[in-house]
């Protein structure tokens, strides 16, 4: 077991930059003492240069929730990458099921937002994840299968050493209803199985797989017990420095 990777997904949250910075000032001083685990924030876009000046000198990384794959030019309403890096981003989530859901995102957009991201010197977290009819259908595997390949169609080993893959079926997000340790250590393990058919052994080794949907305090300690979960990406209770702390502390302890 190694350390333990906790992002939490803050979403169109919260609505001013001030209480942006708020949380991230109170989760900063409740994980003074967590020396080991690894931690970042994704606050909105207008939030990051805030909440990142914020975060300088602490152990809290910070990551934008979207990127475009072109750098600059005329694409209205875009962020790119160079442009979450002078925010103080190191990391980007890619591919996240809103914005599947939401705005349009294809395995080929999220293809080309992780060659912009690598590109741009940002570790991506790429997220996949299946809904609940095609689980039921049966279409675990190809889903997941599927989005896995082609977002790193084309894609050389040598550029993926800072490759995250979050594992989130769509039906736990938000939704209160989690996956079942065994349900999300299975899919870490199939998913783990395809970087190694894809790539390496070494890479699907080091490669740090997070669980997402619906993790809480209560649910956290068993999840990230489990041999192929290496972390989790956290949405709702990543809100409140009173329910993400101790996911945090969580991966403290198992790190
Ligand atoms: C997410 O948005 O990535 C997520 C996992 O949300 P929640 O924790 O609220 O289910």
């Amino acid at each position: 077991m190694g350390t333990k990777f906790i992002a939490g997904n803050w979403k169109l949250n919260p609505a001013e930059i001030n209480q942006a910075k708020e949380l991230a000032r109170e989760v900063r001083d409740r994980t003074a003492n967590c020396s080991k685990v690894n931690i970042a924030v994704c606050p909105p876009f207008i939030s990051l240069p805030a909440v990142a000046e914020l975060l300088r000198e602490s152990r809290i990384a910070v990551g934008g929730q979207d990127l475009y794959w072109e750098e600059a030019g005329a694409y209205t309403g875009a962020i790119s990458a160079p442009m979450l890096k002078s925010a103080g981003c190191s990391y980007v989530i890619i591919g996240h099921s809103e914005r599947r859901q939401y705005f349009g995102e294809t395995d080929e957009t999220v293809c080309r937002k992780l060659y912009a991201a690598l590109k741009g010197g940002l570790k991506p977290i790429v997220c996949v994840g299946e809904t609940l009819q095609q689980r039921k259908a049966g279409q675990l595997h190809d889903v997941i299968r599927t989005q896995v390949t082609e977002a790193l169609r084309g894609m050389d080993e040598t550029s993926l050493g800072d490759l995250v893959v979050a594992y989130e079926p769509i039906w736990a997000i938000g939704t209160g209803v989690t996956a079942t340790p065994q349900q999300a250590q299975e899919m870490h393990a199939y998913i783990r199985s395809l970087l190694n058919d894809h790539f390496s052994h070494a890479l699907a080794m080091t490669t740090p797989l997070l669980y997402g949907g619906s993790v809480k305090s209560d649910n956290a300690t068993e999840l990230l017990s489990q041999n192929d979960i290496d972390g989790a990406l956290v949405g709702g209770a990543s809100l409140k420095v009173d329910t993400f702390v101790p996911i945090i502390e969580s991966g403290e302890e198992l790190s």
